[in-house]
């Protein structure tokens, strides 16, 4: 089991890895038709790993190919549900054979702490396309109530050539939101990794391959967002676009589906979540501990962080004081050492964008209460250290703007209106939490919250069978649950006319 082993064999392991660095197009690994390559750079040491396949609109356009083909051909897109089922649990398979390798290629390319990759990360992407593998065969279309004279079939079809632009912060797991369902209903797939973290897309790709997922149906297109992305968001024959990243370039690919082909459009953007928490809250401890979790984790680059706490004035210090202890524990260390909490930020632009915003709450005049600072230059990489800022007002750019980065705003309230004023008082509405053991209050301020999830008593709780997604401009769609499916299908009606 990879969780059991110790930094100096995580290193050794590292020291072996031989990396697959190109696109992966009708069923094998190919450069990009232009040649060119990027840097992929090891965020902990500031070291470059391998060179990977820069792809553009010749190789879009190679995929895309390759995808639309596949998907006519019908082996995949008319197989049998429970035949793809099969398959499907073969790459699930696949992926938990592979877990220490797909692991430490998950830390070394984007530095999280290899406890969160393969404990985390890893084993549930490879639940996640078992479990719509498993759903497949079990979801059943509709007859709709008409009169004796017709039948009418109400149909979920696939939509033919699916493309996934994904976010570096959980690389495989963001994928295979979307992977899961979109294979599953019988699509062709086409994968546009970050730039900064493309390699676990890339390996995975072979194994989809091994597990007996037709040549054309998974295709991976590594590059820059300006070219890969742009190409995809573009193209004529792609029939969807899903989504996970900036509000920003949410944006541009509306934009793009409205300059080409009208393709479908699913965004997974980006939030600044609130966390309220009441003074009556059940356990004051437990919620500030979660609290720091729900912040620290993954360096603060997680879209639903709570990068907003909000809490009643009389608990403050309290709870604070509680977020204190757990962040001095959580100091950035080598990613490779199982005893890692919080690693390195995913590159130098990152890190100095959170910094920016570390001064500007500086600037603005909230209280830095606790860390602030990059650590660990010594080791060549982008580490900055837990951070918290008290006297926050909800109208500054560190309350209004998402910092990505482990960076904690405390803004205080005095009654549970107010709280859910300051809560919605964003562009943003992916996730929230209230905290109380009032259970009218909890579920006034749930209504009240204008986010796709909202934790009743814990932070960033869930699993797969529960929907994921935004509200305002945290985008629309929504991944998990078997909600997701409808992303990747049209519904069809037959009107079957039966009477005279
Ligand atoms: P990003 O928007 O910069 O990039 C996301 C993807 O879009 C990358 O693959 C990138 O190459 C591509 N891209 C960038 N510019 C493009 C362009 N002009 N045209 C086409 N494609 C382009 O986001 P990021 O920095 O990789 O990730 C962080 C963001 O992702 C945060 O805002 C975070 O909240 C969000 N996110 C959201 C969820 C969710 O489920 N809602 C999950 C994870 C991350």
């Amino acid at each position: 089991m990879s969780a059991a082993l110790s930094l100096d064999a995580w290193k050794s392991q590292a020291a072996t890895l031989a990396y697959r660095n190109q696109a992966f197009i009708g069923g094998k690994y190919v450069p990009a038709a232009s040649g060119k390559t990027f840097d992929c750079v090891n965020p902990a040491t500031g070291q470059v790993l391998t060179q990977v396949a820069a792809c553009d609109q010749e190789d879009v356009d190679r995929a895309v190919k390759a995808a639309r083909a596949a998907f006519e051909k019908g082996t995949w897109s008319r197989m049998a549900g429970a035949e793809r089922k099969k398959i499907l649990q073969k790459f699930a398979d696949l992926i938990d054979k592979h877990s220490t390798e797909l692991a430490l290629l998950e830390t070394l390319d984007m530095g999280k702490p290899i406890r969160d990759s393969s404990k985390i990360d890893v084993p549930l992407s490879a639940g996640c396309i078992r479990w719509y593998a498993e759903a497949i065969d079990k979801v059943y279309d509709e007859i709709a109530p008409t009169g004796p004279e017709a039948i009418s079939l109400i149909r979920r079809e696939p939509l033919g050539v699916v493309a996934a632009v994904v976010p570096w912060n959980f690389p495989l797991l963001m994928s295979s939101w979307k992977i899961g369902p979109a294979l599953a209903t019988g699509n062709s797939f086409i994968l546009k990794p970050a730039e900064q973290s493309p390699l676990t897309g890339i390996r995975i790709a072979e194994l989809a391959s091994e597990a007996g997922i037709p040549d054309g149906v998974f295709n991976v297109v590594p590059g820059f967002g300006e070219t890969a992305g742009q190409a995809l968001g573009r193209h004529m024959d792609v029939d969807c676009i899903a989504f996970t990243g900036s509000t920003e370039v949410g944006k541009y690919f509306l934009k793009y589906s409205g300059e080409s082909n009208m393709k479908r459009v699913s965004l997974e953007c980006g939030g600044k979540s609130p966390n309220i928490i009441m003074a009556d809250a059940p356990d004051l401890d437990a919620a500030a501990t979660a609290a720091a979790w729900g912040i620290f984790f993954n360096q603060g680059e997680v879209c639903n962080a709570g990068s907003r706490l909000i809490v009643e004035e009389s608990v403050k210090d309290r709870v604070l004081e509680k977020v204190f202890a757990v962040g001095k524990k959580l100091q950035p260390g080598d990613p490779l050492d199982p005893k890692t909490g919080l690693g390195a930020m995913v590159d130098k632009t990152q890190m100095e964008r959170v910094l920016g915003y570390i001064d500007a709450g500086k600037k603005e005049g909230a209280k830095l209460v606790f860390g602030g600072n990059r650590v660990r230059q010594e080791a060549g990489g982008y580490y900055i250290e837990p951070t918290v800022f008290d006297g926050v007002s909800n109208k500054m750019k560190i309350a209004q703007e998402e910092i990505f980065g482990p960076v904690l705003s405390t803004i205080t309230f005095k009654d549970a209106d107010e709280a859910v004023k300051i809560g919605n008082d964003t562009i943003y509405g992916l996730a929230a939490a209230v905290w109380t053991k009032d259970i009218t209050k909890a579920f006034k301020a749930s209504a009240a919250l204008r986010a796709g999830v909202v934790w009743v008593n814990c932070f960033d709780n869930g699993s797969i069978t529960s929907p994921f997604g935004g509200f305002k401009q945290s985008g629309f769609g929504r991944d998990k649950s078997l909600h997701a499916m409808e992303k990747y299908t049209e519904l069809k009606a037959t009107w079957i006319h039966i009477g005279n």
